[in-house]
């Protein structure tokens, strides 16, 4: 009989524990400033991937021997170097991001 009491006793402890975990985690995910960093970094991470041409097509070629990732596949047989460090541009490989 006391064993039982303390064994339900312990259940309602862990249950409240959880609770407590799940309201900080939710606070912590509606916070103001953190939407604002993943929405910064979202737009930065799009950028990134923009073609530093045209500016409207994601990135699809590597430039060689630079290796930059920088052009789209309508833009990278129309310029003569690199973007991003303007070597001169020898050769280009057709690049798949999955
Ligand atoms: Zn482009
Ligand atoms: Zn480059």
């Amino acid at each position: 009989m006391l064993l039982k009491t303390a064994t339900s006793n312990h259940k309602d402890e862990i249950l409240v524990k959880d609770n407590n975990r799940c309201e900080k985690i939710e606070a912590r995910m509606s916070s103001d400033m953190d939407l604002k960093a993943i929405a910064s970094e979202n737009e930065q991470l799009r950028n990134t991937t923009l073609c530093k041409v045209c500016l409207d097509e994601h990135v699809s070629v590597v430039f060689l021997p630079c290796g930059h990732l920088a052009c789209c596949g309508h833009c990278a047989p129309a310029i003569r170097a690199c973007p991003v460090c303007e070597t001169f541009i020898k050769g280009t490989v057709k690049a798949f991001l999955s």
